[in-house]
């Protein structure tokens, strides 16, 4: 049985993130009032996205965009251009990513957008012009000081350009400040496009020793070789850690002895794909989750670690390069066998934190060099781990428990300081 087959998992991210969300109102000892303030989104819009075919025909698509929260600052969070996208799928993200910017400390509200279409269907001009139109739709909620769109699944630094000049030329001049994640040279930061997966191997480093592992002689299993799986990969092996599982949607490839990531890189370049990579067997995407590794870092979509896989789980430490990954379910599997789950809004941080830094310098107009904006990252993952495990040490409570009860009480005291209007 396929762990991917919906008969075993259908992901409900909303309702694992309003889960994970009451156990923390519970834990902070906040009122119900306060508990449907933050699992409700502020504000929401579906838009229809009609869309001109290159054959000449149209087709009607829909979009949303969700602010689940800005009482610490404008909304921010990515667009995910995806055939399995829904309304509630968003609002989870939306939230995920108020809770990420909280913890994280950066000066954020959460948000998220997302357009049901496969991309890999359409051609570029045809993502243009949806990205163009979407843009369009949804231009008065969004801008510097409102709410500021990155990628995610099936987006790119492409999209977020053709997003800020849609923008721009509505008002008239160049706003480079409304999304993040753009090319380096149309305001882009340096360190952006492999910011979430540096970020993941600083907090795995950090984990595996928290465990007695020594990274350099640990090995891992990565599920997903895209913007954050591949870079994950890569800086994995960079630092030692014998990669020795890696899977995209298609396929899943392994070799006991550690990965080639190079050359993976390069067939994937060539192939679009993991799969025929020759110097390394085939497995399916249920042996990957289960492979008998020290780390797993599943880097791909929300669910995938559910209550019918994860007592198979062999890794000792689970570090979320995907935003809603496991659900509590599963986490309540995990925390008996004594698994280190290092939760996404802390795990897969790194992204929104150099798109907090491409931010401030595109508001400036002064860009940093790569290393400053490498070891301004480094110190922000190394910190938000040191406060969250103390955070949980003292509690008693897992990593996610800790990560999510400090992000919430910011949230609320900022609710509460600027008090109710009227
Ligand atoms: N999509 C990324 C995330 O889920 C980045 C969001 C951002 O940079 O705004 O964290």
């Amino acid at each position: 049985m396929d762990v991917l087959d919906p008969a075993v998992s259908t992901p409900q991210p909303l309702d694992d993130a309003r889960t994970q969300l009451r156990q923390a109102v519970g834990l902070l000892g906040y009122d119900e009032g306060m508990f449907a303030m933050l699992a409700s989104p502020r504000r929401e819009v579906t838009v229809s996205i009609p869309l001109r075919r290159d054959d000449g025909t149209t087709e009607l698509l829909t979009g949303h965009r969700v602010q689940h929260n800005f009482s610490r600052g404008p909304a921010k969070g990515g667009l995910r251009y995806s055939k399995d996208v829904t309304l509630d799928e968003v609002r989870a993200l939306a939230m995920w990513m108020t809770w990420k910017c909280a913890l994280l400390n950066v000066p954020y509200g959460g948000a998220k957008g997302g357009v049901r279409i496969d991309p890999r269907q359409y051609s570029t001009a045809e993502l243009e012009r949806v990205t163009r139109r979407y843009t369009s739709e949804i231009s008065p909620m969004i801008g510097p000081e409102r709410d500021i769109p990155a990628p995610d699944v099936g987006t790119d630094e492409q999209t977020m350009a053709w997003m800020m000049d849609t923008y721009s030329v509505q008002h008239g001049h160049t706003v480079l400040g409304v999304t993040t994640g753009k090319p380096v040279s149309l305001g882009g930061s340096l360190g952006r496009a492999t910011a979430t997966s540096r970020g993941v191997v600083h907090v795995a480093g950090a984990a595996l020793r928290s465990r007695g592992i020594e990274p350099a002689r640990a090995t891992a299993a990565v599920q997903g070789f895209g913007k954050v799986g591949r870079y994950a990969a890569r800086f994995l092996d960079e630092t030692g850690v014998r990669v020795i599982a890696v899977s995209d949607q298609y396929g899943a490839v392994a070799s006991s002895s550690g990965l080639d990531i190079a050359a993976l890189e390069r067939h994937v370049d060539a192939t679009g794909s993991v799969v025929g990579f020759g110097c390394g067997e085939e497995i399916t995407h249920d042996d990957l989750l289960t492979s008998e590794v020290d780390l797993l870092v599943p880097a791909a979509v929300e669910g995938v670690l559910h209550g019918g896989n994860a007592h198979r789980i062999r890794a000792q430490v689970i570090v979320e390069g995907a935003n809603g990954p496991t659900t509590p379910e599963a986490d309540l599997v995990l925390r008996a066998a004594d698994r280190l789950v290092v939760p996404d809004i802390l795990a897969n941080a790194g992204g929104v934190i150099v798109s907090y830094f491409e931010w401030v310098q595109a508001n400036q107009a002064y860009w940093w060099s790569a290393d400053e904006v490498e070891l301004r990252l480094a110190d922000r993952m190394l910190s938000a781990w040191e406060h969250v495990s103390r955070h949980a040490e003292r509690l008693g409570v897992p990593l996610r428990t800790a990560a999510t009860c400090l992000a919430v009480e910011r949230v609320a005291q900022a609710h509460q300081l600027r008090g109710l209007y009227p």
